[in-house]
């Protein structure tokens, strides 16, 4: 989609710290880190909100969350324990318009979230 910001993230034409890709999904640091760690785990196929889901996407969603765990594995935070959440919509915080699931560690986090 030509004015979503994420999609110029997985076409390139916008640089961003990638820390994992494949042909489905792109993982890259959030610019404005809430933590040690912030991944942004998105989908390569634009989908505005978690409303805007279909069961087709089904095994996307899977992956985002597989690689969520995976990435926890190898940046070392699982075993002290990490933050992962999607947000949807203004009163769920979402600013960027192309789902994305933040994995977040190297800190503790309160409960429940503001
Ligand atoms: P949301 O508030 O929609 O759940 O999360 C959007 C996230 O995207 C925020 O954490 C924000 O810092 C991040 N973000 C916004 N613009 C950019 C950008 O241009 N590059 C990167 N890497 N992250 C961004
Ligand atoms: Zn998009």
């Amino acid at each position: 989609m030509d004015d979503c910001l994420f999609c110029k993230i997985i076409n390139k034409t916008i640089p961003a710290e990638i820390i994992y890709e494949n042909d489905r999904v792109l993982a890259f640091n959030d610019i404005n880190p809430q933590a040690p760690t912030h991944i942004l785990i998105i989908p390569k196929v634009h989908i505005p909100t978690l409303n805007d889901l279909e069961r087709d996407h089904r095994n996307l969603i899977g992956e985002l969350v597989l690689v969520a765990s995976d990435l926890a594995k190898e940046l070392d935070i699982a075993d002290d324990g990490y933050r992962t959440n999607f947000n949807c919509n203004d009163s769920g915080g979402q600013t960027v318009y192309h789902i994305h699931l933040h994995l977040l560690g190297g800190r503790e986090f309160g409960w429940p979230p503001g």
